[in-house]
């Protein structure tokens, strides 16, 4: 299995990133890894810490309709160039905290994402340089307030909202290019969603690059590439659960604000 990178709280509230181990205890690093973190002498046990999501980045810069049968389903043509938008980093939680179904809201929904973390400060890059900016990858559902998209025009308040991120639950170095998401609500056995991460308008490292034109990416930074067909709403009390073929699975539930 592939390394899997984490962070943790411990017992004590400290934060740390870490390496985890398949009997669930976690390898302390010294430092983020993508910032060189080393293994330190210290180790901590399952069940003596919370898993945090992997990473704290200064940014989550978003793709909008970036899979063909995506932006079909939203009406709409894929657009020439890639469609940006931020999520403020106060929308991220980890895997199995509850998105808050906001008041303001009558229709949230999933969107499951594979998501980038960047590993260098990157501006002005070129494709080519842009693989080796890209230093893992995790999994996150860009919840969304459909009907708040869809009134105000602009998408900050309906993207926006604390725990609309649900990022995790570790980062993993290495993806096939042909990795399979699926989204399950509940426990139904058919994916509400289902596609290859191939079938991306504009690949991860183009859009590093074009990202990279407007705004530097700092190290631990996250880009959401997009999600395809079948999005969809929940409701209170669902459980929400995305995978990622190399990565894992994602899962939170919905609660009630
Ligand atoms: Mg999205």
């Amino acid at each position: 299995m592939a390394q899997r990178y984490v962070r943790v709280k411990t017992q004590q509230g400290q934060t740390y990133y870490g390496v985890l181990h398949l009997n669930r205890s976690v390898e302390i690093l010294d430092a983020p890894p993508w910032k060189g973190g080393q293994s330190s002498d210290l180790t901590v046990e399952p069940d003596s810490y919370e898993l945090l999501a992997p990473c704290a980045p200064s940014k989550i810069v978003a793709v909008g309709k970036n899979y063909r049968n995506h932006a079909a389903e939203m009406g709409t043509e894929v657009p020439a160039e890639p469609l940006l938008f931020l999520k403020p980093p106060t929308t991220i939680i980890a895997n199995g905290q509850s998105i808050y179904y906001p008041k303001q809201s009558q229709r949230v929904d999933y969107e499951g994402e594979l998501a980038l973390v960047i590993g260098d400060r990157t501006k002005d890059c070129t494709s080519e340089q842009a693989a080796s900016k890209i230093w893992g990858y995790t999994i996150a559902n860009d919840v969304t307030a459909r009907d708040l998209q869809k009134k105000d025009g602009q998408w900050t308040r309906a993207k926006g909202f604390d725990s609309f991120c649900p990022l995790g639950p570790w980062i993993v170095r290495e993806l096939s290019s042909g990795a399979q998401l699926q989204t399950f609500l509940n426990d139904e056995i058919e994916p509400q969603q289902s596609a290859s991460i191939s079938d991306m308008v504009f690949s991860p490292e183009f859009l590093v690059s074009y990202i990279s034109q407007v705004m530097t990416l700092l190290p631990g930074d996250v880009i959401l590439t997009g999600t395809p067909a079948g999005i969809g709403p929940m409701k209170v009390g669902d459980r929400i659960r995305i995978e990622i073929e190399d990565i894992g699975c994602l899962e939170n539930f919905v609660a009630a604000k």
